[in-house]
């Protein structure tokens, strides 16, 4: 008896530790404990739903970055003029870069061995001289600058300007100088199958997306220089 009354007396009451039991608490404990985890989770998901839903705008902003870099004008890049004393006359009229001057003219050569007559339309174009062609034609033609473009380059953008380009026409043919009906002339054809062997290419073909179709303009890429020129244009094709 004496025993159960002094247990009584001396009888400390647990300690009720009910914040292990409530619900919130476990919850928040476990929250705690896995919130790295969720963190990496959530992560994850919204850099694959960024990637996925912004992957077509951002590749834009990059293409559109890469153009604004090249500095294209209406389509055309630049070029600077060539120094005067690279400059050769190969014709009356006619003045083309020293690189290319002998290039050329054996191409001319050995055309003719084949029955072909090449000639020669337009050489170097100064800055000042594409001015006024690229101005005069547009209001002659009460055309758009922009429509301009497609078949002539502002001043200051012209291959012409490098000395390094060159249009070509039939001497047999000479109705079709300047005109898209060139490319059925047999000089065409020839220089079609023959130009690379002499270092020339044809600039705007029919894939450019930029400027017209011109199959009588060519330009020499035979010497490091003239790659140089033409880097940026043989880099987007
Ligand atoms: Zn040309």
């Amino acid at each position: 008896m004496n025993q159960n009354k002094y247990i009584n007396e001396f009888e400390i009451p647990l300690a009720k530790r009910t914040y292990l039991k409530n619900p919130n608490s476990i919850l928040f404990k476990k929250l705690l404990l896995f919130s790295p985890f969720l963190l990496l989770f959530f992560s994850m998901v919204s850099l694959r739903l960024i990637r996925n839903l912004e992957a077509e705008p951002f590749r834009n902003l990059i293409s559109q970055v890469e153009r604004i870099h090249d500095h294209r004008v209406l389509g055309h890049l630049p070029y600077n003029e060539i120094p005067s004393e690279k400059l050769v006359l190969i014709e009356p009229n006619i003045e083309v870069h020293i690189d290319m001057r002998d290039s050329l003219l054996n191409m001319k050569k050995e055309a003719e061995k084949d029955g072909i007559y090449l000639v020669f339309l337009s050489g170097y174009r100064s800055i000042n001289l594409q001015k006024d062609i690229f101005y005069s034609l547009k209001s002659k033609r009460n055309q758009e600058a922009s429509e301009r473009a497609r078949v002539s380059a502002p001043p200051g953008y012209s291959e012409h300007s490098t000395g390094f380009a060159i249009d070509i026409g039939d001497a047999t043919q000479r109705e079709t100088d300047f005109e898209t009906e060139f490319e059925k002339t047999d000089a065409f054809i020839w220089l079609k199958k023959n130009a690379a062997k002499f270092h020339f290419k044809l600039s705007f073909s029919k894939n450019n997306k930029y400027i017209d179709y011109e199959p009588w303009h060519w330009r020499y890429e035979g010497s490091i220089e003239a790659l140089k020129v033409f880097e940026t244009s043989n880099r987007e094709l």
